[in-house]
């Protein structure tokens, strides 16, 4: 599976071997080369533009770690995007209710009627269910006898009504026997086109206005590449589906359809179909895709690890200087990047226990560190080391430099004044045991 992918991918990190850091230019020459190993992927080509300047935005924003080479830091930037591009963590699936009813949609030939069995089997096996396979399909006598084999060989019960040819009637009538008969969830397997049609949407679309189903699955075919995504776009149009199921990962795939539905249609992947036999079923999980596509699990633990005793041996430095009252504005600003580093504000403050609901409503803006960094930046080093030097003149300089205003660059420092005072009181006297207690 994404063979080739993997392979160009670890090509494109050479260029950086014997580098002694990342700079514009060499990460300019790799992300080419990323670029096009993602195209030859088939991945949307919209998709690889915006992944290559997120990674090189991330590569030259990152801290240089004398324990990592420039080419493993780039491999833990591309494997973290990747996982990223697909998701970031495993999605829910929801099989709440009873009967929990799961909807399946998609081209015929996509895999759609054996994951609806692989899905039965492992909801069974796994979750405990006492699932219904309901055959949708009501134009092809063999998709019935499909099902019902497949049902068999599971041991799961399969609802068909052969001389029915209304297939919203017998997904409600499916519901109505799921009730009579301890079902508690209930997978409608539906008809399929060889191409997107008209008649066929307006079917599976009526079925889900009347079963109002938890879970609406978009089955595709991996190896169909950027064809999987145009047609999930139309699904998603019409159904507003849940999750994705990307079939045949097994086989000769290049990896687009996976690399692009998610930033294409915005929805997850939920499960993958890795063959023929009813166990080859797995949930998504897009980090250890990740993995599988770059094979370098070693290399990335290897940054993480020195990632955090950056951060270790940084807060020590931090502390020092605080105690020594030397906490400047070189500091304030790497305290600033290292808090958006960690993500969204409201996310952040959320987190914080007893927070979280108060704040929910709260206009929070992610660019309120803006104008502060604005200021910072039109100081000159001399005056980020030493603030005391900042006169009236100086801070005139500074406002316009920075688009701002004299007011704004007063109160800045002003703040910086209190903050280094207070941290110091926190370092040194009484605060020093509450913070070695808050470390606990
Ligand atoms: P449907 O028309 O969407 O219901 O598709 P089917 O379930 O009938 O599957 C079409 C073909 O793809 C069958 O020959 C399946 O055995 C095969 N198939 C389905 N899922 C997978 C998979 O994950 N891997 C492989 N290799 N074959 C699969």
């Amino acid at each position: 599976m994404f063979e080739n992918l993997s392979e160009r991918l670890e090509r494109s990190f050479k260029i950086l071997k014997g580098q002694g850091k990342i700079t514009e230019i060499n990460v300019a020459e790799t992300l080419k080369e990323v670029r096009r190993a993602l195209l030859d992927a088939d991945v949307n080509y919209k998709t690889a533009k915006e992944f290559t300047e997120t990674v090189k935005e991330k590569a030259l924003g990152q801290d240089v770690l004398n324990a990592v080479k420039p080419e493993q830091m780039m491999v833990k930037i591309v494997h973290d995007e990747l996982a990223t591009l697909m998701g970031g963590s495993a999605a829910e699936f929801n099989i709440k209710g009873n009967p929990a009813i799961i909807l399946m949609s998609g081209l015929q030939g996509s895999g759609k009627t054996t994951f609806s069995g692989k899905l039965a089997n492992m909801l069974k096996s796994k979750r405990g269910k006492n699932p219904l396979l309901v055959a949708g399909d009501v134009y092809r006598p063999a998709a019935i006898e499909q099902l019902k084999v497949l049902g068999e060989q599971i041991g799961v019960s399969v609802y068909a009504e052969e001389d029915n040819k209304n297939p919203v009637k017998i997904a409600q009538n499916a519901i109505q026997y799921a009730r009579q008969h301890g079902k508690d969830l209930i997978i409608i397997d539906t008809a399929g086109r060889l191409a997107i049609d008209e008649k066929m949407m307006n079917e599976i679309e009526s079925i889900k206005k009347a079963v109002n189903p938890q879970e609406i699955l978009f089955v595709v075919d991996s190896m169909t590449g950027q064809d999987a995504v145009n047609t999930a776009k139309e699904f998603n149009q019409r159904l507003d589906f849940n999750g994705v199921v990307l079939t045949k990962l097994d086989g000769d795939t290049r990896g687009g359809a996976a690399l692009s539905i998610r930033s294409v249609v915005d929805k997850p992947i939920k499960f993958v179909g890795t063959g023929e036999k009813l166990d080859a079923i797995d949930v998504f999980h897009p980090e250890r895709m990740a993995d599988r596509i770059l094979g370098m699990g070693d290399i990335v633990s290897l940054v993480e690890k020195a990632q955090e005793q950056y951060d270790e041996e940084e807060a020590r430095r931090l502390q020092k200087k605080i105690a020594k009252n030397q906490f400047d504005f070189n500091d304030f600003i790497a305290q600033i990047q290292q808090i958006k580093k960690m993500g969204n504000l409201k996310d952040l403050a959320s987190m914080i226990p007893g927070v979280g609901k108060q704040i929910k409503d709260l206009d929070i803006d992610d660019d309120a560190f803006k104008g502060i960094e604005a200021i910072i930046r039109s100081m000159t080093p001399q005056e980020r080391t030493n603030p005391e030097i900042l006169n009236g003149s100086r801070r005139a300089r500074i406002a316009k430099g920075s688009g701002t205003n004299v007011q704004e660059v007063n109160k800045l420092l002003k703040q910086f004044d209190e903050t280094r005072k207070m941290m110091r009181m926190m370092t040194t006297g009484g605060g020093r045991q509450a913070m070695r207690n808050m470390g606990r």
